[in-house]
């Protein structure tokens, strides 16, 4: 098989990573070993993998590999929801069985995070705060009483929040209405990343900095995994890398490499939250899904993310430029909300990549010949990662469940993309003319 082009490379600008203290140093691959399982990626799915793998058999040994840090990559740069509903476009399924499939995963997911986070004392600012999904303008209200509607059609709770009762909470009068679904949990991702890497079994050994640059099999059928300064010989290896799976030759064309960015601002102080009236922990995300989520984190950082880019090449961090336009328009939108903070000033901006696919569709299977991949998540991973991660190594050491048959029903093959350069231009047309359209909600 080829050597891989596009290796992760997240940028250094993430907050959420910044505010940890220094991690310990790492263990990496050197030299040859052999592993009864490799799991590559070590985000939400692929810690999840690992931890079950290992729970199933432990007496083998099972080795999770990343090429950065635990907690450097998507999974603990996101917006630290942990989200019950589905996607937006999934809960538009026709088939009412398969949304109920959905919820039921995501919340077998929180289940298992909750327990997780009890068990081995994750600090990570879990919360059960719910979300509240907001409209500013005519677009995003339109957007809200579709999003009602399908709630009612779910049998779902949820409350209409109007004006005045918003701007107790987030402390702004720049939405007109919300609605909040309880079933939503808050966390700070790189917080509870580390704090799963760090509470895997005993026959789980991880390797970080060590990235998989190349996947080929023996004459024995096993695979070699190449790294660079040692290889892992194993007869079956999941894949918990996200959109960096077609680096190994899978799903080529299938998946499409997403950016999107955040900033946030230093601690709040006392008088800050005095003057607006603002709460601590809550988030909201946009009824227009183009439109901007907004957070408060429980050391009271108000966090602004927006923006999509199409990244063809995956594994570059963006340049210094593009992070300062992309901080401006953040700053745009925060001082849209909060003019009477408009002083507190950012202290990181960052980005990360995740992978949608056309047809909104996540891949859970076997791909290969002792080859396992969960991948595609479509930018809602921290619960989706965590149950694909854990039903995918309950399937490769060949257990069966309802809810493997569950997940089994409600994936499928993302459909191909077109050839560049139309994939291109179409992506980057689609983006900018969905900014165009909610720009009132942005
Ligand atoms: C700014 C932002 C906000 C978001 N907000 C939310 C949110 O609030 N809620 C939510 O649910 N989702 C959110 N998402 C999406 C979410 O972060 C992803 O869906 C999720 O992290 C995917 O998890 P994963 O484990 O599948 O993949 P990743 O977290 O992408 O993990 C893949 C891992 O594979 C490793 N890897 C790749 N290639 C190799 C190789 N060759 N060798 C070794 N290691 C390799 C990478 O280093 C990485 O650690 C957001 C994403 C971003 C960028």
């Amino acid at each position: 098989m080829n050597s891989i082009v596009n290796l992760p490379h997240d940028d250094r600008s993430c907050g959420w990573y910044a505010a940890l203290p220094e991690p310990l140093p790492c263990r990496r691959l050197i030299g040859e070993q052999k592993a009864d399982y490799v799991v590559i990626g070590a985000g939400f799915a692929g810690l999840a993998a690992a931890r079950r793998l290992a729970e199933h058999l432990p007496q083998s040994r099972i080795v999770l590999v990343d090429a950065q840090r635990i907690g450097y990559g998507a999974s603990g740069r996101n917006s630290g929801f942990v989200i019950d509903l589905p996607h937006k476009f999934a809960l538009e399924h026709p088939d009412p069985q398969h949304k109920q499939r959905l919820l039921g995963l995501n919340r077998a997911a929180i289940d298992q995070l909750q327990t997780l986070i009890g068990r081995h004392g994750i600090d990570c600012q879990w919360s059960h705060a719910g979300k509240y999904q907001g409209a500013v303008g005519a677009r995003g209200l339109a957007y809200l009483d579709h999003f009602e509607k399908l709630m009612s059609d779910l049998g779902e709770p949820y409350r209409l929040v109007e004006r005045e009762e918003l701007a107790g909470v987030l402390g702004t009068g720049y939405y007109s209405r919300a609605i909040f679904t309880p079933g939503c949990y808050l966390m700070q991702p790189a917080a509870l990343v580390r704090g799963l890497g760090a509470s895997l079994p005993k026959n789980v050994e991880v390797l970080e900095e060590s990235p998989v640059r190349r996947l080929e099999k023996d004459t024995d059928g096993r695979w070699i995994l190449h790294g660079d300064e040692g290889l892992i010989r194993t007869p079956r290896v999941l894949l918990g890398t996200s959109i960096f799976t077609q680096e190994f030759g899978y799903l080529r064309n299938r998946l499409l490499p997403v950016m999107t960015f955040a900033s946030w601002t230093r601690p709040l102080t006392d008088n800050e939250m005095a003057a607006t009236g603002i709460q601590a922990d809550w988030g909201l995300t946009p009824a227009d899904h183009a439109g901007t989520t907004v957070r408060m984190t429980q050391d009271r950082r108000l966090i602004i993310r927006n923006t999509y880019k199409h990244v063809p090449r995956y594994g570059r961090s963006i340049d210094e430029a593009t992070r300062s336009r992309i901080r401006e328009d953040h700053r745009k939108a925060f001082v849209a909300r909060y003019p009477h903070l408009a002083d507190v000033p950012f202290t990181h901006t960052w980005g990360g990549v995740y992978a949608i696919s056309r047809n909104f569709t996540n891949y859970f299977g076997q791909l290969d010949e002792g080859v396992f991949a969960t991948a595609c998540d479509n930018g809602v991973g921290a619960a989706w990662g965590t149950i694909s991660g854990t039903l995918l190594a309950d399937m490769a050491v060949g257990t069966d469940s309802e809810q493997l048959s569950d997940i089994r029903a409600v994936t499928g093959m993302p459909s191909l993309n077109p050839p560049e350069p139309f994939l291109g231009l179409g992506v980057k047309t689609r983006i900018r003319w969905a900014a165009w359209n909610s720009r009132s909600e942005i």
